[in-house]
């Protein structure tokens, strides 16, 4: 069965979207431990981020690369922090997530944002990635 996250690039289910690719693929999380945390994924669906090849492990930093510059300037904050955990959906996938200390990634922080939240935040990410 396909993951909900290959049914969100197939839009059978609907997201706050940045950005897309060939390869990759990029929203809000609807769970976000802070405003602005985005996930990046590749399409193609594999569970494991270490079981992908290496050109697209590599290529998806560098797609996450730009998308984290938009947020950053969306988001004031000290840097974009990055993480991978996988454990709740079996589809790879990085977090972005806006930080300003050591304990700025935590998981327990997350809560669920409204849509006008999120489409607002999305809108003006994606303007950024226009520039
Ligand atoms: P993990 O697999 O532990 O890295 O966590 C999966 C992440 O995906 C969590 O932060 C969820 O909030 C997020 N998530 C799950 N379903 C969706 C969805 N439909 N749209 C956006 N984010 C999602």
């Amino acid at each position: 069965m396909a993951s909900i996250f290959t049914k969100i690039i197939n839009g059978e289910i609907p997201c706050h979207k940045l950005d897309e690719n060939e390869s990759y693929f990029s929203f809000l999380d609807i769970n976000p431990i802070r405003p602005g945390h985005a996930l990046v994924i590749p399409k193609v669906e594999v569970d494991y981020m270490f079981d992908l090849d290496d050109e697209l492990l590599a290529g998806l930093h560098v797609f996450a690369k730009r998308i984290a510059a938009a947020i950053k300037e969306v988001v004031p904050c000290k840097r974009i922090g990055t993480t991978v955990l996988g454990l709740e959906v079996p589809h790879a996938h990085l977090h972005l997530v806006p930080i300003d200390e050591i304990h700025g990634i935590n998981f327990s922080l997350s809560q669920p944002a409204s849509h006008e939240e999120l489409a607002s935040l999305a809108e003006k990410i994606r303007d950024k990635l226009k520039d």
